[in-house]
């Protein structure tokens, strides 16, 4: 362990990278530790200093396959060589459009029109911006333009998706009256297994009724809320908020960046309700981990309704729209999914994490909750979690798990066999149980 340790440091901080790069949500003088990472392979992250951490994350639910996939990386390559980008306004390509129909075949059956966009973010932007465009085309009026969510939610860093992250975890602190106002319901507390608890919907059927006039869209993320809280709450709630968003002419956003592509079990998360939205989000997975890519997925109807409206077409054209490189290394980890059984897959990894995280839930003085839904595991502690520290220990122990607030979760490659999930949970109930993170 103690040659651990001190190699550990050797990749520690880089002094050049702590001086000029800025990390994720970091400070400037005084950041939270970096790692030097010099390659990943499989479920595999290798440090500069020759360690070897077990992935815990996915890069942030991205990286479905693991690192350096063999039949992603030949896609990869054999794209690269043909044309990595071109433009496309007034051009289009076999990328594009393979990767649109195996899309159209996973999604839900209403959905029949697709944006592609450059990040998670702009694709709710995107979709943002085409429920003002469909309810201003529908009702005529400019004052359809808001949005209501639930608390608790995450759905990107850019301005309007930072409006309707939750109001106090999220970034309406620092960035105040800059900041468009949404509205907000309380999150459903209904959790996804357990009974669901009408009074969970009401807040919003009351928010509806007295505002659809100025509500374009509801937006939420279906079953699972991501970054905003690692909370997995009652598919009535979807359903419902189908009902109401029907009764008042209201569309209905599912952000599915982060539960998509059978992280939570199933392809795509609304299938736990089975209502459609009107316009879909998706990112992260959808491109292994390779680049930034994203999607806004619509139905004919909302597209018809935009395209019929003042300004005629969807106002939105990214520079890097369609990169073909990126929509060759979807098309081939979409191809790769729907070649394995992703249901068992995920069923059995769902049991591993429950095996695996049921220790943690013995740890009643500092544990909250554990919970765990398809590939996702969640052990929610009483107190905030110090990053840096718990990091420490997890390289230390061989494996790479990012907490975030007072959630300590995973979200593990699918390639990770049940020793390495084994090992991923135990480490991660031996250092919450070392105390060592707080
Ligand atoms: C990560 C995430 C986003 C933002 O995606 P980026 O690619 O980081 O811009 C939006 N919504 C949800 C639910 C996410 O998990």
């Amino acid at each position: 362990m103690a040659h651990q340790e001190a190699n550990s440091f050797s990749s520690l901080s880089d002094p050049w990278d702590r001086e000029h790069l800025w990390h994720p949500y970091t400070s400037a003088i005084d950041p939270l530790p970096t790692y030097k990472v010099s390659g990943a392979s499989g479920n595999r992250i290798k440090l500069s200093d020759g360690t070897e951490l077990i992935d815990g994350m996915s890069s942030w639910w991205a990286a479905i396959h693991g690192y350096n996939h063999p039949e992603i990386n030949a896609a990869a390559k054999a794209q690269i060589d043909r044309m990595s980008h071109v433009m496309f306004g007034g051009l289009t390509h076999e990328p594009a459009i393979e990767l649109g129909k195996i899309l159209l075949e996973m999604v839900p059956p209403s959905m029949h029109n697709i944006f592609y966009a450059d990040s998670g973010s702009v694709a709710v932007e995107v979709a943002m911006k085409m429920a003002i465009q469909a309810a201003i085309s529908r009702y005529g009026s400019h004052r359809k333009t808001n949005f209501a969510t639930i608390r608790s939610g995450y759905h990107g860093d850019t301005w309007n998706a930072m409006s309707v992250c939750d109001p106090v975890t999220g970034m309406h602190g620092a960035f105040g009256a800059a900041l468009p106002v949404r509205y907000f319901v309380p999150q459903p507390r209904s959790r996804f297994s357990g009974e669901w608890n009408p009074e969970d919907i009401a807040p919003l059927a009351r928010l509806l009724e007295q505002k659809s006039d100025e509500i374009a869209a509801v937006i939420l993320e279906p079953v699972v809320q991501g970054a905003g809280g690692m909370w997995f709450y009652h598919p009535e709630y979807l359903r419902e908020a189908r009902k109401l968003c029907d009764r008042y002419g209201i569309y209905l956003i599912f952000d599915e960046i982060a539960t998509g592509f059978w992280r939570t079990g199933r392809c795509f998360a609304w299938e736990y309700a089975g209502v459609e939205p009107d316009i879909m989000c998706i990112g992260k997975g959808l491109t292994a981990g390779y680049l930034t890519m994203s999607a806004v997925l619509t139905t004919g109807e909302v597209a018809r309704t935009i395209s019929e409206g003042e300004a005629g077409v969807l106002m939105h054209g990214p520079t890097f729209m369609a990169n073909p490189l990126a929509c060759s290394i979807a098309l081939a980890s979409l191809t790769l999914l729907n070649a394995q059984p992703m249901a068992d897959i995920l069923s059995n990894m769902e049991k591993r994490l429950n095996e695996g995280l049921a220790p943690a839930r013995e740890l009643t003085d500092m544990v909250e909750d554990v919970r765990v839904l398809g590939s996702i595991g969640v052990v929610e502690v009483k107190q905030p979690v110090d990053v840096g520290r718990f990091q420490k220990e997890c390289v230390r122990h061989g494996v790479w798990i990012r907490p975030f607030g007072r959630n300590i979760y995973i979200m593990p490659p699918y390639i990770t066999n049940d020793e390495d999930i084994a090992t991923l949970t135990n480490k991660m109930t031996e250092i919450i149980r070392s105390g060592k993170w707080i």
